[in-house]
């Protein structure tokens, strides 16, 4: 597979992506090189959310898509915003999101700051088939915002093994211990296997 369509509109979703796929030689080309139209989110679960975006483009294109669903999971809220990551704050404003986040954390009044990020990359098919790749990192959620790396929640996140955010580990070590990293690892195995 030397080039593949990334449906999402997401640009730290699309660099993450770049970086970790083009040392395989496989050119990324995104929604918006493309301009391929927003698909809504109408799943429940990070798969059907990320089948639905991949076969929709792929049916559209022909081509094969790949699509990602992605979201933060926190353990004293139980499991959200998960699948409503992207439209937890108002205009997916991500620093209104973090403050929101810890504001909702501080008013349970538990000390448990358990979480974790999951995502679910699928590579959709135009026949309406597709395959999907899974991926999660464990950490906590620290108490203030740290580092200016990466998008989202990075800097309230502290992935397992580490005492350091996601943005402020930097790209290098996000993208190997990542959810989105560890999904990719897996889709990387499977075109290694079927020698695509
Ligand atoms: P979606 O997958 O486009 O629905 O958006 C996922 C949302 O989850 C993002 O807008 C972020 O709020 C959050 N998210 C997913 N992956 C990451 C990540 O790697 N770092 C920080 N936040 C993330």
């Amino acid at each position: 597979m030397k080039e593949i369509i990334f449906a999402s509109h997401n640009k730290g979703k699309i660099v993450e992506i770049k970086q970790i796929l083009s040392p395989l030689g496989i050119r990324v080309l995104s929604a918006e090189d493309m301009e391929l139209p927003d698909v809504e989110e109408t799943g429940l679960t990070f798969e059907e959310n990320a089948a639905l975006k991949a076969l929709t483009i792929a049916k559209l294109k022909k081509v094969p898509c790949l699509a990602d669903d992605s979201g933060l999971c926190v353990d004293v809220l139980d499991g959200r915003p998960g699948v409503y990551s992207a439209r937890y704050a108002p205009n997916r404003d991500f620093n209104k999101a973090m403050e929101m986040l810890l504001k909702e954390i501080k008013e349970t009044g538990k000390d448990n700051r358990k979480a974790h990020f999951s995502c679910v990359i699928v590579l959709g098919f135009e026949d309406g088939s597709y395959k999907a790749f899974e991926g999660r990192v464990d950490g906590i959620i620290c108490q203030e915002p740290r580092g200016s790396n990466g998008f989202g929640f990075d800097p309230v996140f502290v992935p397992e093994g580490y005492d350091k955010t996601f943005a402020e580990l930097g790209s290098e070590i996000k993208n190997k211990i990542s959810h989105r990293g560890r999904a990719l690892q897996k889709f990387e195995a499977f075109l290694k296997k079927e020698g695509l």
